[in-house]
Formats: C-alpha cells, sequence, structure tokens
C-alpha cells in the first residue's frame, strides 16, 4: 500500500488479536513511523504482525511537544500511524491534542475504523442503543463521581462507562442509592475468553458483584439504562404480556392488546417494544 502523507489514527484490538482489519495492518506496515502510548506493549502486537516500523512515544505528557516533531514529519512527507494500547485511540486515551493541531496545521488525518471498548460492548448490551452517552471514566473521587452520576440522573440516553475493576462495586453502589432500581450492564473481558454480560437492577447488581470477587476482575464496560419514565413505570406483568404477544403478532397490535389486558398506556408499550425488539413489521406504523 502506497500511503499518502498523513497521520493515520488506528484502532487495535481490545483482547482478541485477530480484531485488527487487513487495512490497520497495511497501514502499519507502510508508515513511516508509529506513535504508541507504551511503546513496549505495541511491540508485542507488531512483533505478532511483523511490522518492524520505528515506534515512538506519545502519551499524556509528552503530547503537545511529540505533536510538533510528528507534524514536522507529516510535513516532510513521512506518514505516521496513531495507536493506543488497545481500541481506538484518543477514546479515553491519548491524541486528541495531536488530531487538533494537525487540522489546524492543514495536515491530513486519516481515521481508520476498527476496535473500540464502549461500542462493542454497547452493541450487546441488550440496552437501547438508538441514543446513548460515552462517559469515558467516572472521576475517582467519591465526591467528583457522584457529582457526575447525579447530573446523569435524567438522561434518556443509555449511558457508557468505562470502569476500573477496583471501583466497580462502589460505582454500582452509588447507581443504587442515586438511581434506585434503574438497570445496569457489566461487559467484561470483552473478546477474550472470559468474556460476559450481566444485566440487573442495579441494587441487585451489588448482590451479584459482591457474592464473586471474580465478577469484579477483568477490564469492564459499564452501562445504565437511560431515564425513561414511561417504560420504567410499565408493570412487569404488562411486559411479560406484550413480549408472549410479540412472538404471534406485530408490535402496534400486541402493544393494543396488552394495553386492554393490564390497563396500561399503548403508547408506552410500543415505545418499549421499539426499544426492546429488533423486529417491526410493515404493520407498525407509528402510533
Ligand atoms: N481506547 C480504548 C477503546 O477504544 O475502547 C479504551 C482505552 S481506556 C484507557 C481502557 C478502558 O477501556 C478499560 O479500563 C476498560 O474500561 C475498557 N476496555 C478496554 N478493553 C476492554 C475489554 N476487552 N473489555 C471490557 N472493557 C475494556
Amino acid at each position: 500500500m502506497q500511503s499518502v502523507p498523513s497521520l493515520y489514527i488506528v484502532p487495535t484490538p481490545i483482547g482478541n488479536l485477530a480484531d485488527i482489519t487487513r487495512r490497520a495492518v497495511e497501514v502499519l506496515e507502510s508508515v513511516d513511523v508509529i506513535a504508541a502510548e507504551d511503546t513496549r506493549h505495541s511491540a508485542i502486537l507488531l512483533n505478532h504482525l511483523q511490522i518492524r516500523a520505528q515506534l515512538l512515544a506519545l502519551h499524556d505528557h509528552n503530547e503537545q511537544q511529540r505533536a510538533a516533531t510528528l507534524i514536522q514529519r507529516v510535513q516532510q512527507g513521512q506518514s505516521v500511524a496513531l495507536i493506543s494500547d488497545a481500541g481506538t485511540p484518543l477514546i479515553s486515551d491519548p491524541g486528541y491534542h495531536l488530531v487538533t493541531r494537525c487540522r489546524e496545521a492543514g495536515v491530513p488525518v486519516v481515521p481508520l475504523p476498527g476496535p473500540c471498548a464502549a461500542i462493542t460492548a454497547l452493541s450487546a448490551s441488550g440496552l437501547p442503543t438508538d441514543r446513548f452517552s460515552f462517559e469515558g471514566f467516572l472521576p475517582a473521587k467519591e465526591k467528583a463521581r457522584d457529582d457526575r452520576l447525579a447530573e446523569l440522573i435524567d438522561d434518556p440516553r443509555t449511558l457508557v462507562f468505562y470502569e476500573s475493576p477496583r471501583r466497580l462495586l462502589e460505582t454500582v453502589q452509588a447507581i443504587a442509592r442515586l438511581y434506585g432500581e434503574r438497570h445496569v450492564v457489566v461487559a467484561r473481558e470483552l473478546t477474550k475468553t472470559f468474556e460476559s454480560f450481566q444485566r440487573l437492577p442495579a441494587p441487585e447488581m451489588c448482590v451479584w458483584l459482591a457474592a464473586d470477587d471474580n465478577r469484579c476482575r477483568g477490564e469492564i464496560v459499564l452501562m445504565i439504562a437511560g431515564h425513561r419514565p414511561e417504560a420504567d413505570a410499565l408493570p412487569a406483568e404488562a411486559l411479560r404480556t406484550l413480549q408472549l404477544l410479540l412472538a404471534e403478532l406485530p408490535l402496534k397490535r400486541a402493544a393494543a392488546l396488552t394495553a386492554e389486558i393490564h390497563g396500561v398506556k399503548k403508547n408506552a408499550l410500543y415505545k418499549w417494544g421499539l426499544e426492546h425488539t429488533s423486529v417491526c413489521s410493515s404493520e407498525d406504523e407509528p402510533l
């Protein structure tokens, strides 16, 4: 591959080495220099791919100064790839200053699509994906963490966080205290041997996590269902009826029958159905 002098943003696997894309390998093979968060860590991946490019460290503490060097190299006709330890650079990882300065200097920035723990977790969480908010890491200090959680309490979007295994239980306890019965999903060790997903109301999740240390181990994406008061208020029996009827009927009809049986709002059932089922028939015109 002949690379145009540019900064390439190259996602790398978040656990399973087979998740590197063909284009990512081609770019990493062709560039003059690879800027990496931790060169020793990235050397393992690059050795595995038999790539022998020059590696340069770019991390939170030297990004400003390294950005100038890297921009100069692109302006002199070289190509640079930016990788992080895992996943997509800039997503809770270094690279923001470098990309901003490239944009300011008119240096082409070429992003490659690829692994990202937040999106991987969200896609299999079973929580609504139509709207979501990526919140990165919560503050480590208790007061700041609780303030941030309190700010987000009425957000209707699915909330996606990165969380450290050491803080997971305390964070979920804070969520239970502030958000009550709201559902949370813990996605652990994505793409690896012990990948797991658990979805429970926050108070039950605290009990489940506390019951076994292994449930807090590894790399974690924590998600909170958005605030959707209508759906939250639907009785469990009505949702059960709706789910049974949905196996046989289009959503519109199933919602109408469930509303009649349980005396709940048809619109709320219909909305719940849209968010929790992937199949809608042509009969499912909006109510
Ligand atoms: N840039 C990365 C991305 O695109 O996902 C994220 C980097 S951030 C420093 C690392 C955090 O991402 C971990 O602490 C964890 O919360 C999450 N993470 C990374 N790999 C993961 C995995 N395999 N399973 C679950 N979470 C993961």
